[in-house]
């Protein structure tokens, strides 16, 4: 399972564990709330879903896809966010396509606490892979580098996607 390798990342640990994590009570509402209580990395939003850049990236480009409503399960989603999220999809992989031409992408939800998720929102990966990247045995060991600043990310992305809206 290729997100199980963000484990691996040692800048995410304390995360995960919570040393770090923002005292908020879901990051996900809050970020879409815009509150001062979290790095805002939001790219782009509408009233059901928005897309934001990962603050500890898996490679660069990784973006989060996720409802505005609060739930944890994507059979929870209704039609219209059903419909929205994939949109939201096509125009993140045309943005990404474009921007950092990847050479494919991992795409998908963690569900539950075996998964891996460590955010409980609802949320969409949105991993462009590139054909050289490190190992996994690179990875494990520490090595893993990432190689763009999520900040640069962000600026990269708003820009591409301003005055996107989506039409059902
Ligand atoms: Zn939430």
């Amino acid at each position: 399972m290729p997100f199980q390798r963000q484990l691996f990342i040692p800048n995410k640990r304390d995360y995960i564990t919570g040393n770090k994590r923002p005292e908020v009570k879901c990051i996900i509402c809050s970020i879409i709330e815009n509150s001062p209580e979290v790095t805002n990395l939001l790219v782009w939003k509408n009233e059901f879903v928005a897309a934001c850049a990962n603050l500890y990236p898996y490679n660069a480009g990784h973006l989060l896809l996720f409802p505005a409503r609060h739930i944890n399960d994507p059979r929870e989603l209704s039609e219209a966010e059903f419909q929205h999220m994939n949109f939201l999809l096509g125009k993140t992989m045309d943005v990404l396509d474009e921007i950092y031409k990847p050479a494919g992408y991992n795409i998908g939800y963690n569900v539950g606490e075996a998964s891996g998720a460590s955010i409980e929102h609802l949320h969409q990966h949105v991993v462009p892979r590139y054909s050289r990247e490190l190992g996994f045995v690179d990875i494990t060991a520490g090595a893993k580098i990432i190689i763009e600043d999520p900040a640069t990310t962000l600026e990269k992305l708003k820009e591409a996607f301003d005055g996107f809206t989506i039409n059902t």
